[in-house]
């Protein structure tokens, strides 16, 4: 029986490394996990529940009172979001959340919270997960490390392109000045910083095909398992 490992991927917003870590999940009959979506259904709940980030500071323990899940939707061939037991997937994508959840990630209460669970979803292995420090404090160990990125303005079609296709109605510089707003705080914040795994391959995508980029990413993660096989 081949090996299972656990398949890190990192980098900037919009990269497409959902795209691809879903992909290679079901390639390789894995489980995916956005983990971005749990920073997000974090946030939805402390914007609903009118938290400001101080209170979530001073009182981590409303932070239990978060559940979240993942439902595959086989018609949109898709992972939901699930706060709670309610689909919020496109909640979550919106941009009221998605201005608001860069500062909620620089919480170190949130990121513990998030990251334990994180740990506990992968410690089996057989687990693709997409995310900022994945490589880094998620999965330090893990056996494949890939570090995405591509230039602002092409992150931020694509993302403008997406969020059309989803019924999610914005203007392109919005998206735009969000996708640089994030970069900046995920790059610069304290506490496990979004930063290249020493370990991990790079992967510009800036002018790659999401077919190139797959067959190349799938290669490596076959080369991995195989070597870990025979050993
Ligand atoms: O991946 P996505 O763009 O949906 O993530 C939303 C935000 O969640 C990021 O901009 C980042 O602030 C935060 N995040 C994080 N660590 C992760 C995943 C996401 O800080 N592992």
């Amino acid at each position: 029986m081949s090996q299972k490992i656990n398949i890190a991927i990192d980098g900037h917003s919009s990269c497409g490394k959902g795209t691809l870590a879903k992909y290679l999940a079901k390639e390789l009959g894995y489980l995916f996990i956005d983990s971005g979506a749990m920073y997000r259904a974090v946030t939805l709940y402390i914007l609903n529940e009118g938290l400001s980030l101080e209170e979530v500071n001073e009182d981590p323990a409303v932070l239990g009172n978060i559940k979240i899940h993942f439902e595959f939707d086989p018609e949109k061939h898709f992972y939901e979001t699930y706060l709670n037991g309610v689909n919020v997937e496109k909640e979550v994508r919106g941009m009221r959340v998605s201005k608001f959840v860069s500062p909620v990630s620089t919480l170190k209460v949130v990121r513990d919270f998030l990251v334990s669970q994180q740990q506990d979803i992968g410690k089996d292995k057989g687990v693709v997960m997409d995310g900022r420090d994945i490589g880094t404090t998620v999965f330090p160990d893990a056996d494949l490390k890939i570090f995405m990125t591509a230039s602002p303005e092409i992150r931020a079609k694509r993302r403008y392109e997406e969020l059309g296709k989803k019924g999610v109605h914005v203007q392109y510089q919005e998206v735009l000045h969000n996708i640089r707003e994030r970069d900046h705080i995920d790059s610069t914040r304290a506490e496990s910083p979004l930063a290249k795994a020493k370990d991990a391959i790079t992967l510009d995508n800036s002018s790659m095909t999401k077919d190139e980029q797959a067959r190349l990413s799938l290669s490596w993660a076959k080369g991995v398992i195989q070597s870990l096989t025979i050993q």
